[in-house]
């Protein structure tokens, strides 16, 4: 894992901005905003996509929706509203494969996504 962008990040090698910690999830702002808010939640066990999920993950993704909660209550999200999404290879577009929730909002969202 020593390549991947976001195991550096969590290793210290690399420091993002981060907005939140806890001992198994690290989230830190985009480098390229969406959004006002953009926000990325990590686990700092090294997963490369939704596909190696497994149910031994279960407590931890739903640690990335959790923090994701609670990022959004720091940011004034709750109640104007905000999304969360993940990507999954190519098609959906993901470019880095360490999985990552992606937490938007501070302006009204399209929806279907592009
Ligand atoms: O879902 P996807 O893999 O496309 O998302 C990766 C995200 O990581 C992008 O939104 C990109 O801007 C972000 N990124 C970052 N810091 C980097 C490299 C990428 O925040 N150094």
């Amino acid at each position: 894992m020593e390549e991947c962008l976001f195991c550096k990040m969590v290793a210290g090698e690399i420091e993002p901005q981060c907005v939140y910690e806890d001992e198994q999830v690290l989230a830190f702002r985009d480098i390229n905003p969406q959004a006002p808010t953009h926000v990325l939640i990590i686990p700092k066990q090294h997963l490369s996509t939704i596909n190696d999920l497994d149910h031994e993950h279960e407590q931890l993704v739903g640690r990335l929706y959790i923090a994701a909660q609670k990022i959004a209550a720091t940011e004034g999200l709750a109640d104007s509203g905000y999304r969360t999404v993940m990507n999954c290879n190519a098609d959906a577009g993901q470019t880095v494969f360490h999985i990552h929730l992606h937490l938007l909002g501070g302006r009204r969202l399209g929806w279907p996504p592009g």
